[in-house]
């Protein structure tokens, strides 16, 4: 600027890296280095909204835990490295075992939050010069059943469907798919199209009642794993009643005679397949007729169908119920697979699966890789799929793999039974992590370290769940020395010799070179795909800057791109009819149903399912940051059916210790009345970091789909018992005791902890085994309280085993400890209130001492809405009041208003307390 002023913050369109809708953001620094974030209006996808997680990214982009610096592990302690010196180490490290043990010695995990970039280069280096195809990714955790499903149907893994089409459906089906919370803006679009046309019906197939199935017409509480049962039915049903298009089958598809038998013999008959799937016979029939009459039908799915040991079959029966009518390549039809991660798509599109090639192309068919390498002139090219994610950690416990690279994943808490992951990453002979936090679960067992840049600092492209291509902007500088995957892995590649086909300066040229690729050879003749970004071809680095977000495919020549924001109808995926198997027709796929692989006996007697909950990510390392979304769900829980808990020994609020033949997690029992009898729910995020014993990934049966190699991730026999403790209690301190939280006086007094962020404080939830003691000088140690002088206030009453202390810092709370014998402690939600606080007056630190506040009101209770920090007090108040419905509430108080993910809790807790004031 020319008076020397600091210039103007500008917004940076960018896309959200959490969950696979793809929201696209604004995102501004202030001078001061505050980064706020909101949606971006102009996005095709949310049109200006966000979700809460997408809301509060501002509070993510920060140096806290950051990996800052390259870095070895010599004798347990880590030493700085330089780039330079680090990417020798590696390049080093992986030829040696190359070069001794052959290319299938070393492997890559890598990870659906990488950019298109990213796993391009990676791809690239490992399929085309390592000439192994040991590289698999996180995604093959969450929707390799959809794309297996996808390949064995349409022969290319293609998602038929737009955002568009499920607003034009009559009818949508979510299935295993907790959209509400875990694709929030998605949802929200569904709700307002039925909104505005109310002849829109919404069925939800979920073994649990979900916010989700809170806001469905119709809700199926289908019995875990028997959705291709239910699928087959439905298909039966189409064929009994006439409703098959049978011109669409005779000119598109292949294989209907033998499915069709298949679904007869196996679910002929509607009542036997509510027997099977434990649905209520009359349920069961309005689904089919609703799906029968509803020419414009979607059928959505998530990780419910996907995570299962016949996840694949599962997604082909549902692809089988929409060939068999017709239903697809048209508006408002088809199936559709909801991704979770940001870029599992992207991924797909690069070949970021093991059995995958770059591009849509087979990694097993010759002519493929021929036209892979010959595009890459690479040396070499696989020529057998790689390692999927399970097998290839087995393969590094035996010994078998020597050296791994792990790039943006957090293994050993995601995969199942953890703890061997953990066995296998501590005797493998050369661990690399590229991470952007320096400790994680996963980092503990690293040779090297290398900085990975954050969300705010890269730049590229994602891919969301419609096939969209959107921009990924750095709006932030590098914080240390972190920098972009591709640069490190062309780094090694250029160590290795091949420097020629990594000259990679910029992301934009990985991205000219990825849409070459998707137009190499895709003609009929040679290797016709979908996947077509030839129209993308040729961008510049202003060119890339200015991209806007935009469907493929995006052909070349007289098909001009077609951006997804100028109104122009996107193209629609098989509206010719044509697919890419070999004779360009779909694929029925016949599917009998299997039951999951664990069987329920006396010692496990109960099924776990895992999934996330609304306000959290993966494994926290970056939501963790956020306090804004850090009180929604405060700690891991395991929710079971209150007859399940009875017969478990378990109480409300209680902590229980959960276990499967795998391990076990100690969590808190919630009985929420969203489960059925013998299921539980456990959410994933709990890692290391934030628990002592809440990684439920220990626990998960390690069995796959033997198709897509996908965990079963929803079926894990276990058993549920208490664990008994002889305190509870909790602290809120100013310091960060959780930092090495397993060496921190105040967890190291624990049996079990937890910890979240607050807005000023952490909050850690403990719970102890040693009764008795002088709590007094206990509290202090455990607060890091050494000046005798201090300003310390405490209650006592050890017949009742209760002790508060409060240590205050010139006159503010700095930190304060609850203890009782139950779990039935003060409210957190006033407490951290009062960290808020310039001053604490009189009355604040007389409610302190009492465990509650004095003046009515000041207890807003366990947050509800998230966006607005509306507590569930605050929200019974109003509706004692008079609120009836979310909509009043709102103009009340804001909540739900913004991102609506909330609606479904405040109507429920509507109607609880309804149903309160009818029975008082
Ligand atoms: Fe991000 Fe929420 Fe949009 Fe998902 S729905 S992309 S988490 S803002």
């Amino acid at each position: 600027m020319m008076d020397g002023s600091s210039p103007e913050p500008r917004d940076i369109a960018s896309t959200c890296p959490y969950c696979g809708t793809g929201c696209g953001v604004l995102a501004r620094t202030s001078a001061a280095g505050v980064t706020t974030v909101v949606g971006d209006p102009q996005h095709p996808t949310n049109f200006g909204r966000l979700c809460v997680k997408g809301a509060a990214l501002g509070e993510t982009v920060v140096p806290r835990g950051r990996l800052l610096h390259p870095a070895k592990r010599v004798a347990g302690a880590l030493q700085r490295l330089s780039w330079p010196a680090a990417l020798d180490e590696v390049a080093d490290g992986f030829r040696r075992i190359i070069d001794r043990d052959g290319p299938d010695a070393v492997a890559w995990y890598v990870s659906g939050q990488l950019l298109t970039e990213d796993y391009y280069v990676a791809n690239k280096l490992v399929k085309g010069f390592v000439g192994s195809a040991n590289i698999d990714t996180n995604s093959r955790l969450c929707m390799s059943s959809a794309v297996a499903g996808h390949k064995r149907a349409f022969g290319e893994d293609i998602v038929p469907v737009s955002y568009d089409d499920l607003e034009q459906a009559e009818l949508v089906v979510l299935v295993g798919s907790n959209t509400a919370w875990c694709h929030p803006i998605l949802f929200q679009r569904l709700l307002k199209a039925r909104e505005r046309n109310p002849a829109m019906k919404l069925v939800v197939i979920d073994p649990r009642r979900t916010a989700t199935s809170e806001m469905a017409d119709l809700h199926l509480p289908v019995r875990p794993g028997t959705d291709v049962w239910l699928f087959n039915g439905l298909l039966s049903y189409l064929h009994q009643h006439g409703v098959i298009d049978t011109a669409f089958i005779e000119a598109h598809t292949s294989g209907f005679a033998r499915t069709m038998a298949i679904a007869d013999n196996t679910a002929g008959d509607l009542r036997s397949v509510a027997a099977a799937c434990k649905l209520d016979p009359g349920v069961l029939t309005e689904f089919c007729r609703l799906f029968a009459r509803s020419e414009r039908v979607i059928t959505a799915f998530s990780m419910g169908v996907n995570q299962s040991s016949s996840g694949t079959d599962k997604v082909n029966a549902i692809i089988n119920c929409h060939l068999a009518t017709g239903r697809i390549g048209k508006s408002g039809a088809g199936p559709f697979s909801i991704t979770g991660q940001p870029n599992a798509m992207g991924g797909r599109e690069v070949g970021g699966l093991s059995n995958m090639l770059a591009a849509h192309l087979d990694l097993e068919v010759a002519a493929h890789r021929a036209l892979v390498q010959d595009f890459w002139q690479s040396p070499r090219i696989a020529d057998k799929p790689g390692l999927k994610a399970v097998d290839l950690f087995d393969a590094i416990d035996a010994g078998i793999v020597k050296a791994v690279w792990i790039m943006a994943t957090n293994p050993v808490v995601s995969l199942p039974d953890a703890d061997k992951v953990k066995r296998a990453l501590a005797k493998c002979e050369l661990v690399v992590v590229s991470d952007v936090i320096a400790d994680t679960d996963t980092t503990a067992f690293a040779h090297l370290l290398l900085p990975a840049q954050g969300w705010g600092e890269k730049d590229g492209t994602v891919t969301n769940s419609e096939r969209c291509i959107s921009r990924q902007r750095a709006f932030l500088p590098p914080i240390g020395e972190a920098r972009p995957d591709w640069w490190a892995l062309s780094e090694v590649a250029r160590r290795w010799g091949h420097g020629a086909q990594f000259p990679y300066d910029a992301a934009h040229q990985i991205f000219d070179e990825h849409a070459r690729l998707t137009r190499f050879g895709n003609r009929d003749d040679i290797a016709p795909r979908y996947l077509n970004l030839g129209g993308l071809v040729g961008l510049d680095q202003a060119g890339y800057d200015q991209l806007a977000p935009t469907r493929w495919p995006v052909l070349a020549g007289t098909d001009a791109p077609v951006p997804a924001t100028d109104g122009a109808a996107p193209l629609q995926a098989f509206a010719d009819g044509r697919y890419y198997t070999a004779d360009r027709r779909a694929r029925f796929v016949p599917t009998a149903p299997q039951a999951p692989a664990g069987r329920l006996d006396d010692d496990y007697p109960l099924v776990l399912n895992t999934g996330r909950v609304r306000d959290h990510w993966h494994t926290m390392t970056r939501t963790g940051l956020a306090p804004r979304l850090a009180t929604h769900v405060a700690e891991p829980f395991v929710d079971l059916h209150p007859q399940d808990a009875l017969l478990s020994g378990v109480r409300e609020h209680a902590l229980a210790r959960v276990s499967s033949v795998h391990g076990s997690c100690v969590v808190r029992v919630r009985l929420s009345g969203e489960m059925p009898r013998n299921s539980v729910f456990v959410p994933i995020h709990w890692s290391g970091q934030f628990a002592s014993d809440a990684r439920v990934g220990k626990l998960v049966n390690p069995v796959v789909d033997p198709v897509s190699g996908e965990p079963e991730f929803k079926h894990t026999p276990v058993r549920v018992e208490p664990f008994s403790v002889a305190w509870h209690g909790f602290a809120l301190s100013r310091d960060d005791h959780g930092a090495a939280a397993g060496a921190s006086p105040l967890t190291a007094a624990a049996a079990w902890w937890t910890r979240i962020t607050g807005d000023g404080y952490t909050r850690s939830e403990l719970a102890g085994r040693r009764p008795d003691g002088d709590w007094s000088a206990r509290a202090r140690a455990m607060l890091g309280v050494v000046d005798p002088d201090a300003d310390w206030l405490e209650y006592e009453d050890p017949t009742a085993g209760v002790f508060r202390a409060v240590h205050l810092v010139d006159g503010r709370i700095h930190a304060c400890l609850f203890i009782s014998p139950r779990p039935d402690l003060p409210s957190r939600a006033w407490l951290s209130s009062l960290f808020g606080k310039p001053q604490l007056d009189p009355g604040d630190r007389i409610g302190l001492l009492i465990g509650e506040p004095l003046a009515q009101g000041e207890d807003a209770g366990a947050t509800v809405c998230s966006c607005f920090g509306i507590g569930r007090k605050t929200i019974e108040a109003a509706i004692r009041g008079g609120c009836a419905t979310p909509a009043e509430l709102g103009a009340q108080l804001k909540c739900g208003t913004n991102c609506g993910s909330c609606v479904p809790e405040l109507k429920g807790l509507i109607a609880e307390l309804r149903a309160r004031q009818t029975t008082t």
